[in-house]
């Protein structure tokens, strides 16, 4: 299992508790994937909007690790955003990354952290093993199946599966370094700028006065909402094009660039935001949120109109109910589904399934997906989805992934607490 995020986290958890051996390869010290190293603090992607308001349609593994949140005090309570569209969950970063060490722990996974994925061995369709470079040196890996969660598709990459970038023309969804603002007046904040876009408006006013990276943020309180995240900084290559972050120096120019951002918006916050007087930084993202990079190229992708039409798929493993949200240059566009009884979408199987390898699965925001289809389904909702469909598929593995009877795995999903149904 190669990577600790949402995608890899549910599916070593699900392959560990149905009784497979499972080791989870990740290159930090701590899990979480863009949840923690790139600071996101908030679950999207988990509620839909329905006739008589928000359902909960991503539950089982999402279940787990909430609770383990909750339970060290590190969750905040549903928060509804632009007109009442959206909702999402806000979290304390710390307390994800214990309660995802716990809930590795009771399910026996066993970790292996500071190993980086650098290669592998293939022979014909099957994978032999996974080379990583760790403290102790270089080691290979061997298994009898793979799940690459790593959120860039290092090991299909590594594998020469068909893999594809951003929208076919070289654009990739930007990314954002996340950063956390303290000492903020809570009261005063929140009735200046607890309205989700209430603060676009503040920008939009001061923009000749500051250099915006894009137009309008998104600016939550946090559990202790003297605490805020601000998600406004946009990344740009020489070009002009996104970050590409699988290219070293573009990834390190990021990195300067989202720090230089950051110190401009905190001159924006303390001097004409309510509230933000007195704010300081108090945690900038341990590294450059990434939100697209390399994904599968599988003989199916999830699209943007799979997306808006609500789609529902045979080979269902879960729901995706958040909408595209389309990082674009120097903005954001959201899209929506078009039924209003329906604001959400399936997720299928065949998405997960590489071509020309058997025993590899690709979950997460690196999953069989279109530029536009990737938008939605990247958000943490979809990836726990994802993970905990490719660790129930792990568990009945027989030798070819693409040949696993959907139904057995649809079954176990249900009996996990898994939703397939809306
Ligand atoms: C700025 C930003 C804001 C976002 N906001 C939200 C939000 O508000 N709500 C929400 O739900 N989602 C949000 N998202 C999306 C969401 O966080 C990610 O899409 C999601 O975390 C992807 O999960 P994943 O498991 O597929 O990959 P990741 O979370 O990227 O996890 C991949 C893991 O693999 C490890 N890894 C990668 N390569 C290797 C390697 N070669 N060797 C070893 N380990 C490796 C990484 O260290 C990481 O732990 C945001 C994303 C970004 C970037």
């Amino acid at each position: 299992m190669l990577g600790g995020g949402p995608a890899g986290l549910a599916a070593a958890t699900s392959a560990a508790r149905l009784g497979s051996k499972v080791l989870l390869l990740e290159r930090y010290g701590f899990l979480g994937g863009m949840g923690t190293a790139g600071g996101v603090t908030n679950f999207a992607g988990l509620y839909a909007k329905t006739p008589d308001g928000f359902a909960q349609v991503v539950r089982g593994a999402a279940d787990e690790l909430l609770n383990r949140i909750d339970a060290l005090g590190g969750l905040n309570a549903p928060q509804d955003g632009m007109q009442g569209r959206i909702r999402v969950r806000s979290y304390d970063t710390s307390a994800y990354k214990i309660a995802a060490d716990q809930w590795c722990a009771a399910h026996g996974v066993q970790l292996l952290f500071h190993a980086l994925a650098v290669g592998c061995v293939r022979e014909g369709d099957e994978l032999q093993a996974l080379i990583i470079e760790t403290k102790s040196g270089r080691q290979a890996i061997r298994a009898r199946c793979f799940i690459d969660a790593s959120g860039d598709a290092d090991l299909a990459h590594y594998a020469g599966v068909p893999l594809e970038y951003g929208d076919g023309a070289g654009n990739a969804l930007y990314p954002s370094t996340m950063f956390r603002v303290g000492h903020v007046d809570a009261a005063v904040a929140l009735a200046a700028v607890g309205e989700f876009s209430a603060i676009n408006a503040l920008m939009a006013q001061a923009a000749d006065r500051y250099a915006f990276a894009r137009n309008g943020a998104i600016l939550r309180p946090q559990k202790n909402p003297s605490q805020w995240r601000a998600n406004v900084t946009q990344l740009k290559a020489a070009d002009g094009r996104a970050i590409n972050a699988v290219d070293a120096a573009q990834l390190s120019l990021a990195e300067t660039q989202g720090r230089e951002q950051i110190a401009e918006y905190m001159r924006f916050l303390k001097a004409e935001v309510p509230g933000f007087a007195q704010a300081e930084i108090i945690e900038i993202a341990p590294q450059v949120g990434v939100r697209e990079t390399r994904r599968l190229q599988s003989s199916f992708q999830l699209s943007g109109e799979h997306i808006e039409s609500s789609a529902e798929f045979e080979d269902c493993i879960g729901i995706n109910a958040w909408p595209m949200e389309l990082h674009n240059e120097g903005r954001i566009d959201w899209k929506f589904w078009r039924d209003p009884g329906r604001q959400c979408n399936d997720l299928p199987y065949r998405m997960l399934l590489p071509q020309g390898l058997r025993n590899l699965l690709v979950a997460g925001r690196c999953a069989g997906m279109t530029h536009e289809g990737q938008s939605a389904a990247r958000a943490s909702g979809g990836c726990f989805v994802m993970g905990q469909a490719a660790g129930t598929a792990a568990a009945q593995f027989g030798g070819d992934f693409a040949a696993l009877d959907i139904t057995r795995i649809q079954s176990q999903l249900k009996a996990d607490g898994a939703v397939l149904a809306t």
